[in-house]
C-alpha cells in the first residue's frame, strides 16, 4: 500500500506547442504591464498605497495587487487566463483536465478571497486587466471617494 502515490500533485504539463508556451509565459503573474500602468497613474495623481501588503484574515490570507490600507480597499487586477475573464478567459485546447482544475480552483479562491474581505470590512474591487488603464483608475478612485477621506500625500 503506497500512500505516497496517491498524493502525488498533477504534473505540470509540458507546453505541447510554442503557442501554448506563448500563451503560458503572456500571462505569468505579479508586475504584469496593466498593473504597472495602472500603479503609476494612481501614484501620479498623488494616491499612496500599499503593493504586496498582506491582510491576515481569520479564513485566510491574501496579497491583493493594490491597498490602501486606511480606506480598507483591497484592489486585484485580474489577468484575464488566469482568472477566466468572459471576453479572453480561453482555454488551453491540450492538457484541458489539467487547466481546468487548476483555473477553476483559482476562481474558487478568489470568490472565497472576496467574501472573506468583504465579510472583515474590506471594500474589494476586482478589475480584468484587459481594462484600459484610465478606465480602472478612474474605477478606483469612485470607491475611493465613496469610502471617505482620500489617501492623497
Ligand atoms: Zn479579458
Amino acid at each position: 500500500m503506497t500512500e505516497s502515490k496517491a498524493r502525488q500533485p498533477i504534473p505540470y504539463p509540458v507546453p505541447t506547442s510554442s503557442g501554448v508556451t506563448a500563451v503560458m509565459r503572456g500571462n505569468r503573474r505579479s508586475n504584469t504591464r496593466p498593473e504597472l500602468a495602472v500603479r503609476s497613474a494612481l501614484h501620479s495623481r498623488g494616491y499612496r498605497y500599499r503593493v504586496d501588503h498582506l491582510i491576515a484574515l481569520e479564513a485566510l490570507r491574501v496579497r491583493p495587487d493594490i491597498v490602501f490600507t486606511r480606506q480598507k480597499i483591497a484592489i486585484f487586477l485580474d489577468g484575464c487566463f488566469w482568472h477566466c475573464c468572459p471576453e479572453h478567459g480561453n482555454r488551453p485546447r491540450r492538457n484541458t483536465r489539467y487547466w481546468t482544475a487548476k483555473l477553476e480552483r483559482n476562481v474558487a479562491r478568489d470568490k472565497r478571497v472576496t467574501s472573506a474581505l468583504i465579510a472583515a470590512g474590506w471594500e474589494v474591487i476586482r478589475i480584468w486587466e484587459h481594462v484600459p488603464a484610465p478606465d480602472a483608475v478612474a474605477e478606483i478612485e469612485a470607491v475611493l471617494q465613496q469610502r471617505g477621506a482620500l489617501e492623497r500625500a
